[in-house]
């Protein structure tokens, strides 16, 4: 589960700037690994990340706006540009519930990640939607193959009934830290425990169906809630449904790619929606009512008389649900007027006495004029 971050810092939702840096540096001290044993690497990740979104002013008020589902501090280097806003996210590794595994929208561009370790592997995969499904939401079941967590050893890495312990090299902290003196003088570098790979535990006797890694590489399925308004191109990341790290730790995200198929009838650009209609030249003169298709179904568009060609009708909420919004967005519909072009000898003769009394010369020889255009 994704934490509290005030609820990490121990501080009310109302702290101010210097509160919170307070409430950091006593428990980041409190928790640092390289207090070894005394510290706790895990809280001490889980400090650093509350702090470095509530630090933030920009972050913290998205933080406070999403609640808990609110990634910023994982999605590095992205900042609230590449962070969209969109993010029903709460499982980091959970499977209990996928249609509540819910992420965020980029609108492209990898993020750069920090890539720690220990954290699985993120995936991608391309996902293909019709044009009213993006319009629409829906709901989709992928496949995906992915290592996910052994079920013999449910992720520890141990032969069931055998024993866990600390690891011996970074005694839990899963990372160890290196000194040497350089003419600069001390330098110490912090890498992640190559013996328990960050875990901070050793098993003692493997599990015998992972050979202790604690993933196995199986098919899964997954119930894929793709929210309206979604366009081409967009990323969605679902949060922890990459791979599973080594002995249970921190699975990786796993990021679709939307391909949103185009339309016969239909264009889109962000939640208004685009289309033609054609109407005959005597529709366009007096006027008429026609059934025009929107995504909700066909649906009568009043044309008063003298309307032109080109001219543009709105439908209002006809359009594609606003993403991260509430309503929908409206549909164009541009009117073309189709001049006749096979006019029989009595529409002929309307058309001419019609011309005469504008006094409008129409008199074209047909034999002259097909000289022209043959
Ligand atoms: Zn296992
Ligand atoms: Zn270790």
């Amino acid at each position: 589960m994704a934490q509290d971050y005030y609820s990490t810092l121990g501080i009310p939702k109302t702290a101010s700037a210097e509160e919170i840096k307070r409430a950091y540096r006593k428990l980041a001290h409190q928790y640092h690994p390289d207090k070894g044993e005394k510290g706790d690497a895990e809280k001490f990740k889980e400090v650093s990340e509350a702090y470095q979104v509530l630090s933030d002013p920009s972050k913290r008020s998205q933080y406070d706006q999403f609640g808990s589902a609110y990634n910023g501090a994982r999605g590095q280097g992205g900042g609230p540009q590449g962070f969209s806003g969109f993010d029903f996210s709460q499982s980091m590794g959970g499977f209990e519930d996928a249609f509540d595994i819910f992420s965020d929208i980029f609108g492209g561009g990898a993020q750069s990640r920090s890539s720690r370790r220990e954290r699985g592997v993120d995936l991608e995969m391309e996902l293909y939607l019709s044009f009213e499904e993006a319009v629409f939401g829906v709901e989709r079941e992928i496949q995906i193959e992915k290592k996910d967590t052994c079920l013999k050893c449910q992720g520890s890495g141990a032969e069931p009934g055998t024993k866990i312990s600390t690891c011996p090299k970074c005694h839990g902290a899963g990372q160890i830290r290196t000194s040497r003196r350089t003419i600069f003088g001390q330098m110490s570098q912090v890498s992640t425990c190559d013996v328990c790979e960050g875990s901070g535990k050793t098993a003692e006797t493997p599990c015998s169906e992972c050979a202790g890694s604690g993933t196995k590489r199986r098919l899964k399925k997954l119930q894929i809630k793709i929210p309206a308004g979604v366009e081409d191109g967009q990323r969605i990341r679902v949060s922890g449904e990459g791979e599973v790290g080594y002995r249970g730790s921190a699975a990786g995200d796993l990021y679709i790619r939307l391909h949103v198929k185009s339309h016969k009838f239909f264009k889109r650009e962000g939640e208004h929606i685009y289309s033609e209609i054609p109407i005959s030249f005597y529709q366009a003169a007096l006027g008429t009512k026609v059934m025009t298709e929107t995504v909700d179904g066909e649906v009568e568009l009043k044309i008063p008389g003298g309307t032109q060609s080109g001219k543009v009708f709105r439908l209002k909420d006809r359009g594609a649900a606003i993403l991260n919004g509430s309503g929908r967005g409206d549909h164009f519909v541009t009117v073309r007027v189709v001049t006749p072009t096979k006019l029989n000898k009595k529409e002929k003769d309307y058309f001419k006495k019609m011309a005469e009394d504008k006094g409008e010369a129409v008199d074209i020889d047909d034999s002259l004029w097909a000289k022209f255009t043959g």
